[in-house]
């Protein structure tokens, strides 16, 4: 999707073999499956993970038969929003559940990960996926300053 200005206009390459063409960036829409997949990762290892929880005080013979989050849009409502393709402020955003079995998985190695670094004083860094590409170490994180000093 072509990047554009405050003001609605596009804004184009300033240097490289494409110069004067308009910019674009990724925008995660409902139909790019693999986009939307990469983009609700996390989220639905949270509410797998949720879900699992739920089951296990629901009584006998509840199941959960879809999962959703709502997704709140900082600038939902303006122009500039319409025009990068986000028209709800709020939308139910299905999600794919994963299964229990790999959810126990995944969140016993991140267990076994934590208690090693609580015990060593010292954690690994996260995984790239895990820094939205880098964006939450840029913009986001807390301990961003700390972190950028181990290897
Ligand atoms: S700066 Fe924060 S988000 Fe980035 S790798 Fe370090 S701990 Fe993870």
């Amino acid at each position: 999707m072509p990047e554009t200005d405050e003001s609605g206009q596009p804004i184009l390459k300033k240097s490289g073999k494409n110069k004067g063409e308009p910019k674009t960036r990724k925008v995660y829409v409902n139909g790019d499956s693999v986009a939307r997949i990469n983009a609700l990762f996390e989220t639905a290892i949270q509410i797998s993970d949720y879900r699992d929880k739920l089951l296990t005080i629901l009584p006998e013979g509840y199941t959960v038969k879809n999962m959703a989050v709502q997704v709140i849009s900082r600038d939902g409502g303006l122009m500039v929003s319409a025009m990068r393709g986000i028209e709800e402020k709020a939308p139910l955003v299905p999600v794919n559940g994963i299964s229990g079995h790999w959810i126990r998985k995944y969140l016993g190695r991140k267990r076994n990960l934590l208690l090693s670094a609580l015990d060593k004083d010292y954690a690994p860094k996260c995984r790239r996926r895990e820094t939205w590409e880098g964006r939450k170490c840029a913009g986001y994180c807390e301990v961003s300053e700390i972190c950028a000093t181990l290897n």
